[in-house]
């Protein structure tokens, strides 16, 4: 099978800093795939490169069979790549609806969008109360509800998430596992998703990456790596 997106041979650099060397990772339509590591490992930057946001110093960036990382982060939205940053980066002063409208910024099909945000208040029943509030008033947990579904409003084919389980209670985590679970499965949307929190992460994903140091240390599938000896010593803190 042919890979809807693949990276290969990313070297990325921060002036001197090398953040990236030689990473290559790929995802097939379908899956949603983890990108575990420790702090400063390159995770974020794996998916800034992806994003357009940061420009590889060398290797491709193959997505749906073309080459694109020399695009702007504008192109590659409308290809159909959309991210959830990490810290959500609502907009705090706008009501949940114009939030979730800002992610539609580059369609014009009124209909469509409509049906859409009505398909978001189905799945976020809590958003729909207060869709009239500012985003800023919102539970860490409710806003990151807030950035995923901006980011679907799109229409992705692809959803980078960054992190999106940073600084939330053990039981606001497991929602946004099942929220994954679900856009994965229910709205046919492949996921590549960012944690330090290898646990959830390994175990909402079919496969997943280590990054160490700029590299990749370890991949498989998720459910063989919950049970490997370094996996549990270095990311999942089990003697
Ligand atoms: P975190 O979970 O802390 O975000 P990460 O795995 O996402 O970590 P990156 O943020 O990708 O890691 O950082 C990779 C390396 O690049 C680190 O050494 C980091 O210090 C460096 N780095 C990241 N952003 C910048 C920047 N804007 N300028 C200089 N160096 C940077």
């Amino acid at each position: 099978m042919k890979a809807l997106l693949a990276l290969e041979g990313i070297d990325a650099r921060y002036d001197k800093v090398r953040a990236l060397n030689d990473v290559s990772i790929h995802l097939n339509e379908g899956e949603i795939v983890a990108l575990i590591g420790a702090n400063g490992a390159g995770k974020s930057t794996t998916l800034r490169a992806i994003t357009g946001l940061v420009r590889p110093h060398a290797g491709q960036i193959h997505w749906d069979g073309q080459r694109i990382e020399m695009l702007r982060p504008d192109q590659i939205v409308a290809r159909g790549i959309s991210m959830v940053p990490e810290g959500r980066h609502v907009y705090p002063f706008m009501s949940i609806h114009d939030n979730l409208l800002m992610g539609a910024f580059l369609r014009r099909d009124k209909v469509g969008i409509a049906n859409d945000l009505e398909r978001l208040f189905v799945r976020f029943p809590r958003l729909k109360e207060r869709y009239r509030q500012q985003a800023g008033t919102l539970s860490g947990g409710e806003q990151q509800m807030v950035a995923i579904g901006r980011a679907l409003m799109a229409r992705p084919r692809l959803l980078l998430l960054d992190e999106p389980s940073l600084g939330l209670a053990p039981q606001v985590i497991r929602e946004i596992a099942r929220v994954i679970k679900s856009v994965n499965q229910d709205d046919k949307v492949s996921i590549l998703l960012v944690e330090q929190n290898s646990r959830m992460a390994l175990k909402v994903s079919h496969r997943a990456y280590a990054l160490a140091t700029g590299r990749v240390a370890l991949q498989g599938n998720s459910e063989d790596l919950l049970g490997n000896e370094d996996i549990r010593k270095l990311y999942l803190g089990v003697a």
